[in-house]
Parts: C-alpha cells; structure tokens; sequence
C-alpha cells in the first residue's frame, strides 16, 4: 500500500487544478499586458482567478497579489512593513519562536539591519496567548507577525484576538496562512489581518505559485523592480498556468471545507488514539485547537529519521518535521520552542493527512506502526535505561 502522510510538506494537484492550467499551457499563451486579442483573454483569464481567489477569502481581487509561493509572501510583507514603520521611527517587530523559516529568517535579516525583534514565547500547549502579544506591543512596534497554524505541530493561533490587538493599538498584523487557506475557513476581514501569505502548493495546486493579501490603503511597495504587473507592486509575466491552477484548487478546497474537515478530523483523531496508546509517547501541541490533518508525536528512545525510513519501507510517506529542517542535525525549533528536551525532540514524526486521504489509509498507518516503534526502541542503546 502506498499512504501519502505529508500533505503539510506539499500536496498533490488536483484534477480539477491540472484541468485548469492545460489552457494557459495551450491556448492562453498571450500575456496579459498585451493589448491585442489573445493578450486581453489571457488578462480576463488572469482576473477572473484573482477575484475567484479574492472571494474564497473574503478579501478584493485588488488586495490579491501573485507571488513565487509563501516564502516570497512572507518576505514582502514582513520586509514591507518593516521599511513603513521606520519611516515613521518605528523599529521593533514581533513574532513568535515557532514560525516557519521564511519569517524567522526574513526577521534576522532585519534584526542586522539595525530593527528590534520580540519572539514571543509559544506555550506547551503549542499556542501564542494574546495577552503577551499585547504585552509586548511598544510605541515602537511596526509589526507583528504571528502564524495562523503551525506547519510541525498544526495548532491554530488566536488570530482574531491578535488582530483585534493590533487594531486597537494601531499596529500592522501579518499571518502565514500557508497551512491554513484551504484548509480552515479564513476570513481577511473578520480575523482583523492586515497582510496574509497563502500557497498554492499547500492545498492540491501547482507550487510556484502563492500569494500575498494585502488590506487596501495599506502603501506597500513592490520588493522587486520590473514591469507594472501587480499593480505594479510585483514585475514579472504573470505565472498563469500557475494562477489558474491554484484558483480552481482553492475554489474546489473551500467548495465542502466543511464536510472535508469533519472527515480529515475524525481520522486525525483514531490516529492520535491510537498512536498515544503507545509507552513514552507524546502528542505534540494542542490535542483539539489543531489544523483537521496535523498528528505530531514525539517517541522517546528512536531518532525520527530511523522511524521515517522504516514506514517508507512499508509505502508511508510521513515527515519528522519540516521539510526543511529535514537533512539537518539540529532538533526542530518548534519543538523546542513548546519546551520539548532535545533528546525526545530528535524523536519525531508529523503525519499530515488531508482530504485527500482515506481511512483505509488510516487503518494501515495503525497496522505499521506500533510494530517499526518496538523494532527500533529494541534496537536503542538508550531504551533499555529508559523505560525503567
Ligand atoms: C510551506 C510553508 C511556507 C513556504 O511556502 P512555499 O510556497 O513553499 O514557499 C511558509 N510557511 C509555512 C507555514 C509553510 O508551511
């Protein structure tokens, strides 16, 4: 049996998005900004899937703007708002410890470049309270940037309560909703986000493609120079089999999000069981405030790695982390940022289910793999003295 467990790592496009790019990749090869007759269908093509997109979130198509993924997303918007704050002698950010590298590292950028960085505390329970948030908001503070959910461990953040915050004290709200949209219902206007970054690769369309939601009034500038796209704000011909794509993978995601998150939340849940049956294991983050598809466990006494090769054995494609941090040595810092030891953080495994998945699936992971934890705790030199 072959179980794809790593939709959170990137999902497979769907047919209705694959149905969607063929045309940009046959006959609306015009380009957008051209005045002539295929260029004006390509440029219809193009707006349609702007408002589309717009629509699944709430927002206005002039509030969508296309980028190369969410780690671009995340780039602009942080560096953007970053730039407007010191215009107005404003150099402090704040995030928290746990979020996704394009933040982290787009935030040491500017940290050498003379701006000062909160990272807020993330609790046990894998979530950011609000009231720290507020706490750590100065007359300073140009920005916070906050995930929506978790990309290791999926818990869900107070985003409406953080957005609330910033409202009221006048500070910009940026999200990485890359593993949210298309998943969780989000909503621009009622979460009360300033800036959102969203990928389309994260939900059953193309990679390559993502986007940056932009509230209006807000006067960022582009983060690269080139043509008038974008609204001028992002040069470059537009990735149309790309924008096309993601737009019918969105539209078809939203289309029974209900239904979809119910199901994928029923089969988290016989996983979780199950797996938490186990000796020495624990669940990380949240056990319920969680994305539908997300169950990270931690298993003391076996390196995460061992264990991944060993379910790819038996056709399980899982993760033990990030695909990021996977090939590196270093524990992952998000479990270390939920106070995880390091010893039990290098023993992790994320399975990332998604619509896509079955419960038969479900089934043959619970088959599996109690029986690979026993094999290589029998193995560990350090189980023995553990589990005394
Ligand atoms: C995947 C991911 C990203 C990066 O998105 P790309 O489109 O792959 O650049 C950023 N943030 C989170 C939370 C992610 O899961």
């Amino acid at each position: 049996m072959f179980v794809y467990a790593d939709n959170a790592a990137t999902t497979k496009v769907s047919r209705k998005a694959l149905e969607a790019m063929m045309p940009a990749l046959e006959d609306l090869y015009g380009n957008p900004s051209s005045l002539h007759q295929a260029g004006r269908a390509a440029e219809a093509a193009l707006w349609n899937a702007r408002e589309r997109i717009a629509a699944c979130l709430s927002a206005e198509p002039r509030e969508i703007y296309f980028t190369s993924g969410g780690t671009e997303a995340d780039n602009w918007a942080i560096t953007e708002a970053a730039r407007l704050g010191a215009l107005k002698g404003k150099k402090h950010l704040i995030t928290s410890a746990f979020e996704h590298h394009a933040v982290l590292h787009t935030m040491q950028k500017l940290e050498k470049q003379g701006y000062e960085v909160t990272y807020l505390k993330v609790h046990e329970d894998g979530l950011i309270r609000p009231e720290e948030v507020a706490a750590a908001i100065r007359e300073d503070t140009a920005l916070v940037s906050i995930m929506y959910a978790n990309n290791e461990i999926g818990t869900i953040q107070p985003i409406r309560a953080i957005g609330e915050i910033c409202r009221e004290r006048g500070v910009l709200f940026h999200t990485d909703a890359v593993q949210a949209v298309g998943h969780l219902p989000v909503n621009v206007r009622e979460d009360l986000v300033d800036m959102l970054s969203f990928s389309g690769h994260k939900f059953h369309g193309p990679k390559g493609i993502g986007g940056l939601y932009v509230r209006k009034g807000i006067p960022i500038r582009n983060f690269m120079e080139g043509g008038a796209q974008e609204f001028r704000k992002r040069g470059g011909t537009e990735n149309m089999p790309g924008i096309l794509g993601m737009a019918a993978a969105l539209e078809e995601a939203c289309s029974h999000m209900a239904e979809d998150s119910a199901r994928v939340a029923r089969m988290r849940d016989r996983l979780i069981e199950a797996i938490g049956k186990l000796p020495k294991t624990r669940l990380n983050g949240h056990p319920s405030q969680r994305v539908p598809g997300n169950v990270s466990f931690c298993f003391e006494g076996i390196e995460g790695e061992s264990l991944l090769l060993r379910l790819d054995l038996q056709g399980i494609c899982a993760s033990s982390g990030s695909a990021c941090t996977s090939g590196s040595l270093e524990p992952s810092h998000v479990l270390l940022a939920i106070g995880v030891p390091k010893e039990i953080a290098h023993g992790s495994l994320r399975l990332s289910l998604d619509a896509s998945n079955r419960e038969e699936e479900v089934d043959y992971i619970i088959e599996k793999l109690p029986g690979i934890v026993e094999t290589l705790r029998d193995m560990s030199p350090v189980w023995e003295e553990m589990k005394a």
